[in-house]
């Protein structure tokens, strides 16, 4: 079957007059349709600008796309004009940030939002009778009570603001929704509710999710895979089993996970790992976590690192070389 969204050797460069920094650097990653994938990694991975680079919303006048391909079912977004891209957003893709005031029209009702966002999409050809019972609906589903759809974004809390945009961005049941740190702006308990809220709508309407989080207590909850990012690469990706369960891991994400002997143990915030990540405008050369890792040899210093797969586990490492016999690949 076809994937929902392939991202192929996606590279993107940031370009300044002083400066070439090279953000993410030839990804590989894909979605099945109802699959909840978070992309994980500290701040300055590249995670934000790969999921920005498959709307074509990178800061256009330093963001570049070097190379790669963006497929929404086979379909590459990276060759959509700007108007076709606008039809996607909203459409097949939606996006919510960490500040749901990003999306949110600080002086518009909230149910006239999702309506007027319903009828920039309206390719059933609502009535205007249909659209609001959806926006009504929409409301209802995340929780907010349908006799409050004439009030303004001020008048709701901060959890209660993110609900408004998940409601917004889920109101044309996109194929994809892209969430950049949903929950973070909010307190444990609300964050909790919003993941589980993302969680059950998942459940009701097959939406896939691409969740990008530094918190892998977040990844726990509501994943079905995770991919873990560092210097613009991957460097590991696998389900929820093998990252959580499997017995190796690339050395990052070791790091990540800390000292934490159960790695089921939820609510784990990342932990800070020696060192700083490169400068994407001065990368090392071979492995990028090269500087930062203990188990570092003099091949990792040189050269490209090979990925090894075992079953739906990748990891881009030189030491798994020796666990060949244990079924990991070069692939
Ligand atoms: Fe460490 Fe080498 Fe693996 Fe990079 S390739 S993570 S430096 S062991």
């Amino acid at each position: 079957e076809e994937k929902l969204l392939e991202i192929k050797n996606l590279e993107v460069h940031y370009i300044t007059e002083t400066a070439d920094m090279k953000v993410v650097n030839g990804i590989n990653l894909s979605l099945e349709h109802g699959e909840t994938l978070g992309l994980v990694g500290e701040t300055g991975a590249g995670k934000t600008t790969t999921a920005l680079s498959i709307l074509n919303l990178l800061p256009s006048r330093v963001g570049k796309i070097k190379g790669g391909q963006v497929l929404l079912e086979g379909k590459d977004l990276l060759k959509e004009d700007k108007e076709e891209i606008r039809q996607v957003r909203g459409e097949r893709i939606s996006m919510i940030f960490q500040d749901p005031m990003s999306s949110l029209n600080p002086v518009m009702r909230v149910g006239d939002q999702i309506a007027e966002n319903l009828e920039l999409h309206n390719r059933e050809k609502r009535s205007k009778e249909d659209i609001e019972n959806r926006v009504c609906e929409m409301l209802e589903l995340v929780g907010i009570p349908s006799s409050r759809r004439n009030e303004y974004p001020h008048q709701f809390s901060g959890g209660m603001k993110q609900r408004v945009g998940i409601a917004m961005a889920l109101a044309c049941s996109p194929q994809l929704l892209i969430a950049d740190e949903p929950t973070t702006a909010l307190d444990v308990t609300i964050q909790s509710q919003v993941l589980t809220l993302m969680e059950d709508l998942k459940k009701k309407m097959g939406t896939s999710i691409l969740l990008i989080t530094h918190d892998l207590g977040v990844v726990a909850e509501i994943c079905d895979s995770v991919a873990i990012m560092y210097a613009g690469e991957l460097v590991e990706r696998g389900s929820i089993y093998d990252i959580f369960e499997g017995k190796h891991h690339h050395p990052y994400t070791k790091g990540l996970f800390g000292s934490i002997p159960d790695l089921t143990a939820k609510r784990s915030r990342l932990t800070p790992i020696d060192g700083l990540m490169p400068d994407p405008a001065d990368l090392p050369a071979g492995c990028k976590f090269h500087p930062r890792c203990k188990s570092c040899m003099e091949k990792c210093k040189i050269g490209a690192v090979p990925v090894y797969k075992n079953g739906s586990h990748k990891i881009q490492c030189h030491l798994m070389e020796k666990e060949e016999k244990d079924g990991w690949k070069i692939c």
